[in-house]
């Protein structure tokens, strides 16, 4: 927090300063954090309804999950906001038409607990070890593809969804 308050807050674009998320919050953003901002710019351009949509955004950390809740609550979707110390995951997922996971658990959300039709947008960027790859490890998200693809509306994929539009923004 020291080296936070140390940052001038008109060059927190990464929309850490106390002063910045205070705007972010109140709707009058200086800076939006660019993976939650690419996050919304991905469903604008696909078209996904915000409004009255039930969104689950899994994770609470300053950089991703609070500021996309922050973001989708001001788009008018009603947003449940889940940690590590939520009580049945799986059942706030399912109430879901947009899933947001940004938790860094590789393969967290698994077909079974989606409700078919939802789009789910997957943030996490984790390494597990795969002996098949010279680097010996690949990148996965926090979402099981395989089992979750097939039911949704909309995936984005890891790696290849959110981090190049985090590159962008
Ligand atoms: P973080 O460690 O700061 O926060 C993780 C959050 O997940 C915490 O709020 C914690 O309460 C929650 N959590 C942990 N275990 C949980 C569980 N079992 N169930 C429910 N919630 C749980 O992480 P972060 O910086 O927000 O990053 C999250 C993931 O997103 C990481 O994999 C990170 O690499 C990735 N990430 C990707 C991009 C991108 O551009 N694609 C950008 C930032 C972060």
């Amino acid at each position: 927090d020291a080296v936070l308050l140390a940052v001038d807050p008109s060059k927190d674009v990464d929309g850490f300063h106390p002063l910045n998320a205070g705007r972010l919050v109140a709707g009058a953003p200086r800076f939006i954090p660019c993976t939650p901002s690419g996050i919304m710019r991905l469903l604008r351009e696909t078209d996904v309804t915000l409004s009255g949509a039930n969104a689950v955004v899994l994770g609470r950390s300053r950089i991703v999950g609070l500021p996309v809740a922050t973001l989708l609550t001001h788009q008018n979707a009603t947003v449940t906001l889940c940690h590590s110390r939520t009580v049945d995951l799986p059942s706030h997922v399912r109430r879901a038409d947009i899933v947001v996971a940004a938790v860094g658990r590789p393969g967290l959300v698994r077909g079974d607990w989606l409700r078919p039709g939802a789009v789910v947008i997957d943030v996490g960027i984790n390494r597990v070890p795969d002996a098949s790859r010279k680097s010996g490890y690949r990148l996965t998200g926090d979402v099981q593809f395989a089992t979750v693809a097939p039911l949704c509306a909309k995936i984005t994929p890891v790696p290849g969804g959110v981090g190049p539009m985090t590159v962008a923004m």
